[in-house]
């Protein structure tokens, strides 16, 4: 009985069938989402899986906040269906870019335009009318903008790329939806072994190079004491160097979080006064080899420094 109604399908049903499966492998093909940062590409990914081609603008094991884009890096944004940006100033680059090189789609206020901060609760919210750009290019404009090293925030970052995948190829959606909900059940479950990891550390003051770990500090209950860069690019004065040698010993600070792309000396220096210990943590996706991707850069982060102060408290 079942085999009869299988065969009553009429052919053009399945015709149509196969059309709508053949239209979906092929906008799937011509679908390009491209975002400014290695850390927003692989969130695109863990949206899109292997429905879009997904790349990032600032190329990997490079300092994003010092990126300055060649013509080459910018070629990427021509047949780009979906653009992502960290936004805040951050990769304030674009603006001058985006209405040479990009689409009509991927422009602001255009469907396929994502600024990844919106709806994110931010850290060191400056005024509106800070202008970013009047700051010698330093990315901290109107706010902190490393917000993806909080993996709670993972959640409203997706959120925006899969509205504007789904904007764009509305015919992707099913599969968009299914797979953030698999990746954001999966971050999940590593999430509460990352707190458990962090646990016996809540409090711990540390000094950083740069001011990127607020949304980190604040996940895992760390106490960011100082950085020791005060502005973008500039060494730290002698004076200053002795004030933060000062802090790390009444404080009692053991750890000083440096990332690759920053300059050593004042890190290397503070160390060998005061005892410290420098851990080198990943700032974003890519910044280390192990940090493959966003659930592998906390994976990273996490056990580097969980292990040293573990070692430190020993
Ligand atoms: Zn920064």
């Amino acid at each position: 009985m079942r085999g009869a109604l299988v065969l009553r399908v009429p052919a053009w049903c399945l015709a149509v069938l196969a059309t709508g499966l053949l239209a979906t492998a092929s906008a799937a093909q011509q679908l390009r989402v491209v975002a400014t940062t290695s850390d927003l590409a692989s969130l695109a990914r863990a949206v899109t899986g292997e429905l879009a081609q997904v790349e990032a603008i600032i190329p990997p094991a490079s300092d994003p906040e010092a990126f300055e884009p060649r013509p080459s890096d910018l070629a990427r944004l021509k047949d780009a269906g979906v653009l992502v940006r960290v936004g805040l100033g951050y990769d304030h680059w674009l603006d001058r870019l985006l209405p040479v090189y990009g689409g009509s789609g991927v422009q602001r206020g255009a469907g396929g335009h994502v600024d990844a901060s919106l709806g994110i609760p931010l850290l060191e919210v400056k005024g509106l009318s800070f202008d970013p750009m009047s700051q010698d290019g330093h990315a901290h404009g109107l706010a902190n903008p490393h917000y993806w090293l909080d993996p709670d925030n993972a959640e409203i970052i997706t959120g925006g790329i899969a509205e504007a995948v789904m904007r764009v190829a509305p015919q992707l959606t099913q599969t968009v939806i299914a797979s953030r909900d698999d990746f954001l059940a999966r971050l999940k479950g590593r999430q509460s072994r990352w707190e458990q990891s962090m646990s016996p550390h809540r409090g711990v003051p540390l000094i950083a190079y740069h001011n990127t770990w607020p949304y980190f500090a604040r996940r895992f209950r760390l106490n960011i004491v100082d950085v020791i860069e005060t502005k973008e690019g500039v060494s730290p004065s002698p004076a200053r160097l002795a004030r933060l040698a000062a802090t790390i010993r009444e404080q009692r600070i053991r750890m000083i979080l440096h990332e690759p792309f920053e300059p050593e000396e004042a890190a290397q220096l503070l160390a060998r006064r005061t005892g410290a210990r420098i851990v080198r943590l990943a700032p974003t996706v890519l910044a280390v080899p192990a940090a493959t991707g966003y659930a592998e850069l906390f994976d990273y982060n996490v056990g580097v420094l969980a292990q040293a102060l573990s070692a430190a408290s020993n």
